[in-house]
């Protein structure tokens, strides 16, 4: 027997339509690439996305083709979130910060029919115009007045002008809540990119499970200010949870500078942030350096790597900010875990508390994970007892199913009822009260003399030294032990600090044979287009540091 409720899919665009009519005054405040503040409300971003639909529609595209941005955080960006996947075409996310052939073997991968760009961008641009396959038409996200002067972009259209030349009378089709709404490619560390195509659904129920109190909290009576990319994974879903819950949103676009971001946290009144631990770096250099409180910022969500607990100790006692630490990935949508304090939590001491809180934290409804041993065939699950370590494996409604256009086959893996997991590459241990604690990428694990060394612990211990500003610890290889770790490590600005002070630092922290073999200081450490240390760059240049000194 059915149930009798009703059938309404769950399309992107309702998010939009909710914010509009229940908090059409809340507003959208965005840094421009223009050089000035732009404030703009729900109701005036709702009204001008039917009219980018209906231009886009006029551009020639069709449900279910692609259209690209190379874009920062701002309202335009947010207004071609809900006009391209509202309309049933898909929105391609570009990262600006790959290379310009990584660029262009994407979009040629995923037939993009429009590129729509930031003007910070245009170098780029000139530089694939001419090589892209399907991309017929490029659009400058600004008005005519700033319009750049090239020769080298055909077809290029101007934004403002493709909104003037319609109204808003539109209605938002309504369609299979399965289709796709939405196009965002992996890092990858190797290989080519693969594409995750998210529906409509999957980002809808995402957005419902983040929005939650012990996932990231949003509330109406917030303001939140994403530094994470809106080209990587959606800005984690925050567009869509701040039309879901009317929250104020605060766009950075490109001033992700210390400076410019904590002049927005304070001139805005922003309540909550969410970003990758190396632009918090910037800003607490710069927050430090000048002596500055926050007066409204309560709380931040930092993931994408590993929060070191020296930065979450720091944001808590000095600046009274809560951490909030939280697992995810591209093919996840990318939000799985939360790492928020259970009631029997609550009154511990603050180390106690902070090692929970440290931890990439427990499923967030929706998502189920299980971990197995890594040298073991039969794929059995290993105990949540927070001590035995495997390969971590999850499965959901928001989680990959394959590969767009199925590269590299099939991801998944069954278990013994034949339902399929999807394999994360991360090495976890997960304890009774379900917390999960990444102690590597499997590809990063450290394996000396047969025994696993989890890189994450070692580079967190190097980040609490008062002079370490980021620390990479990688596997070199060993005579002896086949791998042992090797530490590379950018120094605070000014800092005096020797190799065998920094290794001292490590007793009593750590069993002594983890302790790093040696340690190299560098003037910076590579970083890849989402802000993850590049450790296989590191590995090529360092790999054999520890064979060559004998
Ligand atoms: P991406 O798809 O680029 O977001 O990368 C996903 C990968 O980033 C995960 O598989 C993890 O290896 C890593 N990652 C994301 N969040 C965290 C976190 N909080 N702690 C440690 N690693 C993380």
């Amino acid at each position: 027997m059915n149930g009798l409720m009703m059938q309404q899919p769950l399309l992107i665009s309702s998010l939009l339509v909710h914010a509009e009519r229940h908090h059409g005054d809340q507003e959208v405040v965005s840094r421009r690439v223009e050089g000035d503040i732009h404030r703009c409300t729900f109701r005036e971003m709702a009204a001008r996305s039917r009219r980018m639909a209906k231009a886009i529609a006029a551009l020639g595209v069709q449900p279910g083709q692609r259209v690209a941005t190379l874009a920062w955080n701002g309202y335009r960006h947010m207004e071609l979130y809900y006009a391209v996947s509202g309309s049933g075409a898909v929105l391609h996310t570009l990262n600006p910060r790959l290379h310009p052939d990584q660029v262009v073997y994407i979009a040629d991968h995923a037939e993009d029919q429009v590129l729509f760009f930031d003007l910070t961008f245009l170098p780029l641009i000139e530089a694939i115009a001419g090589r892209v396959k399907t991309i017929k038409t490029f659009v400058a996200m600004t008005d005519r007045a700033h319009m750049p002067a090239t020769s080298k972009i055909e077809n290029l259209l101007c934004f403002e002008d493709l909104l003037a030349a319609q109204d808003d009378h539109f209605d938002w089709p309504v369609f299979d809540e399965n289709l796709a709404s939405s196009l965002c490619y992996t890092s990858g560390t190797t290989g080519n990119p693969k594409g995750v195509l998210y529906s409509h659904r999957s980002t809808v129920l995402h957005t419902f499970a983040i929005a939650l109190p012990d996932a990231l909290n949003c509330s109406a009576r917030d303001v939140i200010l994403p530094v994470v990319p809106m080209f990587h994974v959606n800005a984690w879903g925050l567009p869509y949870a701040a039309c879901m819950t009317g929250a104020k949103l605060v766009f950075p676009g490109p001033g992700l500078d210390g400076k410019s971001l904590y002049e927005l946290f304070e001139t805005e009144r922003v309540t909550m942030s969410a970003g990758v631990p190396t632009v918090w770096q910037g800003l607490l250099a710069y927050v430090e350096a000048n002596d500055l409180k926050f007066s409204t910022m309560r709380r931040t969500v930092i993931g994408g790597s590993a929060c070191p607990p020296a930065m979450m100790l720091a944001f808590e006692e000095r600046y009274n900010v809560q951490v909030l630490h939280a697992w995810g990935m591209t093919e996840m949508s990318p939000v799985g875990t939360a790492a928020v304090i259970k009631g029997k939590h609550v009154g511990l001491p603050q180390a106690q508390r902070l090692a929970v809180q440290s931890t990439q934290g427990r499923a967030v409804y929706g998502v189920d994970m299980k971990i197995v041993g890594q040298d073991d065939e039969s794929g059995a699950e290993l105990p949540w007892d927070g001590k035995a370590s495997g390969e971590l494996l999850v499965r959901g409604p928001w989680i990959i199913s394959t590969y767009f256009k199925s590269e590299g086959g099939d991801p998944l893996v069954p278990d013994a009822h034949g339902q399929g997991w999807f394999p994360t590459g991360d090495v976890a241990t997960i304890d009774a009260d379900g917390f999960m604690h990444i102690t590597d990428r499997s590809k990063d694990v450290i394996k000396s003399g047969g025994e696993w060394i989890g890189s994450i612990d070692l580079e967190n211990i190097a980040m609490a030294h008062p002079k370490v500003m980021m620390a990479a610890c990688i596997a070199a290889a060993h005579a002896k032990w086949d791998e042992r770790p090797l530490l590379i490590v950018v120094k605070k600005a000014g800092a005096e600090l020797t190799r065998d002070e920094l290794l001292a630092f490590f007793e009593g922290r750590i069993a002594k044979w983890w302790t790093p073999d040696d340690v190299v200081f560098v003037d910076a450490i590579p970083l890849g287009a989402t802000g993850k240390m590049l450790k296989n760059r590191l590995r090529e240049q360092y790999g054999k540091h520890l064979l060559a000194q004998g």
